[in-house]
Order: C-alpha cells, then sequence, then structure tokens
C-alpha cells in the first residue's frame, strides 16, 4: 500500500500553529504533501509544527496572519504566493483545510455584538473569502476541508453564536461542492466533537470535565487531534475522490 497518497502535493492548513490544525498539519505531511503551516499570532508555535514536521521527514513552511479581517486574508494570500513561487515555480496548490477558529464562552444571553461579529468574522467570513480567493490558486481536482462542528447535529444552546458560525460553514460547503465539482474539485466538512486542545484546556483537564467528555462519545473517551487528522487526510486523498458535499461526523459517536 503506498502510505504517501500526497507526494507532490501542496497542502494549506490554517490555525495550523496549534491543536486540530497542528494534528492535519502533520498528517498531511506524512502523507507526503509539502505544508503552509498558517498561524495567527503564535509564530513560535508554528515553528514548532514546522520543526516537527521536518524531523519526521516531510516539508513544510508557516505563514503568519490574523484572519480577523479582509486584510488578514490578503496578507495570507500574499505570502503564500511568494512562498510558493519561491519553492516551486507556482503560487498554484492542491488541498485547503479551513481549520482556524475561535471558541466562545458566552452563553446566548451574554454574547454582544462585537463577539457575535469576531465569531462570524473569524470562523466564516475568513474562510468565505480566502475560497473565493484561491480559485485562481487550486488545482483542478483538489480539496477543500472546512472544520465544522458536531454542535450542528447535537443541540449545545449555551455556545449559540458559535454553533451559526458552524451551521454556516456547513451551508457553504453543500453549496460550493455544487459549484466546484465540475472542476473536480471536492468539498466536504469535518464535524469533531470535543477535543483535547487549548479551548478546552480549562475544564477538560479537571477529573469532573474529563468524565463528562467521555460520557458524550459513544467510545467513551475524548477525541485527540490525530483522530480529526485522519479523518481529513481521507477527505483529501485520492481515495476521497467519489465524496463531495458532505458532512462528516467526526465526534467518536456523540449523542448518537
Ligand atoms: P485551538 O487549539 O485554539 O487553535 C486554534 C488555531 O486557530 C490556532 O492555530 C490559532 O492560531 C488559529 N486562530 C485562531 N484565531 C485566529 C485568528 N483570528 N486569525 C488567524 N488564526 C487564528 O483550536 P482547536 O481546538 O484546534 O480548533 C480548531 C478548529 O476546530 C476550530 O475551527 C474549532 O472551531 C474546531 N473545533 C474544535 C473542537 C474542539 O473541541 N477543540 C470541536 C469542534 C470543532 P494562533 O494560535 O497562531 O493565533
Amino acid at each position: 500500500m503506498n502510505t504517501k497518497r500526497l507526494e507532490g502535493r501542496i497542502a494549506v492548513v490554517t490555525g495550523a500553529s496549534r491543536g486540530i490544525g497542528r494534528g492535519i498539519a502533520l498528517r498531511l505531511a506524512a502523507e507526503g504533501a509539502l505544508v503552509a503551516v498558517h498561524y495567527g499570532t503564535r509564530r513560535d508555535a508554528a515553528d514548532e509544527t514546522v520543526s516537527a514536521i521536518e524531523r519526521a521527514g516531510g516539508l513544510a513552511f508557516a505563514v503568519g496572519a490574523e484572519l480577523d479581517s479582509m486584510g488578514g486574508v490578503g496578507r495570507l494570500l500574499q505570502m503564500l504566493d511568494e512562498e510558493l513561487v519561491r519553492r516551486t515555480g507556482s503560487n498554484q496548490f492542491d488541498i485547503l483545510v479551513n481549520n482556524a477558529g475561535v471558541g466562545t464562552s458566552s452563553s446566548f444571553e451574554e454574547t454582544n455584538e462585537e463577539e457575535f461579529d469576531r465569531l462570524f468574522t473569524v470562523n466564516v467570513k475568513a474562510p468565505y473569502f480566502l475560497v473565493q480567493q484561491s480559485l485562481g490558486r487550486l488545482r483542478n481536482g483538489g480539496r477543500i476541508i472546512n472544520i465544522s462542528s458536531g454542535v450542528t447535529r447535537i443541540a449545545y444552546p449555551h455556545i449559540m453564536a458559535y454553533n451559526l458560525t458552524k451551521g454556516a460553514l456547513n451551508t457553504f460547503t453543500l453549496h460550493l461542492a455544487q459549484l466546484l465539482g465540475p472542476r473536480g474539485i471536492t468539498v466536504n466538512a469535518v464535524l469533531p466533537g470535543i477535543v483535547d486542545t487549548d479551548v478546552n484546556a480549562s475544564w477538560l483537564h479537571t477529573p469532573e470535565g474529563r468524565k463528562y467528555a467521555e460520557g458524550m462519545s459513544a467510545l467513551g473517551r475524548v477525541g485527540e487531534p490525530e483522530d480529526i487528522a485522519d479523518i481529513v487526510a481521507f477527505a483529501a486523498s485520492p481515495d476521497g475522490r467519489w465524496m463531495t458535499g458532505q458532512m462528516l461526523d467526526a465526534t467518536g459517536g456523540s449523542h448518537l
């Protein structure tokens, strides 16, 4: 079996400095892809992801841009163009993983307009315009994978505004799949449940929090970034060529 299913491919993973994005970057690089490791503010963490990929024999480079404004999307693409042309002679790439995202701890009642707008800007507006402005750069036969959330299937009203952003990402996935199908580009969303990353550390790393989270999954444990990365790798690979417009549950069977 060829384990390097992505040899010769180029992948862009947003929010790959930490957490799930880091796991995805490591996995796609292990499959042979050259990976652009995007970060927002944590250059140190992105450099560490790149080093981990290189230590494992893979290829990667870091690109930083905060995605809380349209200017950030433009800066990311400009940096990508420069880095890719320098490394490959062209600004084309094959796989875009829209993973960067922000969460909230505000309830429905507490959420103010500023927070609502921030959630939608980072989680919806940035992926929308990143895809729109990448269309001339993304090769035919490529892949777009949006990291959504299990909260689009499981009611969890405590973080309402965040949930709405992920619902929008699912809708984006469906319609984009139809739009880009003629180019052989597949578009899918991956919906993680609770994953052990920095956003959950404060409550998940307590005995009660851990027990609560483990109890949600039919498989009786908390998700790790690698659990999500493996599903993304399938969608990104040639084996995933006949699957598009799908919302792939990656919750370990939470609330079945
Ligand atoms: P995380 O550990 O907090 O990492 C978030 C990543 O996104 C970091 O690389 C961060 O970059 C980047 N990012 C955040 N805000 C940004 C901004 N304004 N501009 C640019 N980059 C920004 O999060 P995670 O848990 O891995 O989550 C990754 C994705 O999975 C998110 O879309 C999240 O909604 C989704 N998800 C997570 C879970 C979960 O339980 N963890 C469950 C379902 C869905 P810097 O650190 O460099 O700033």
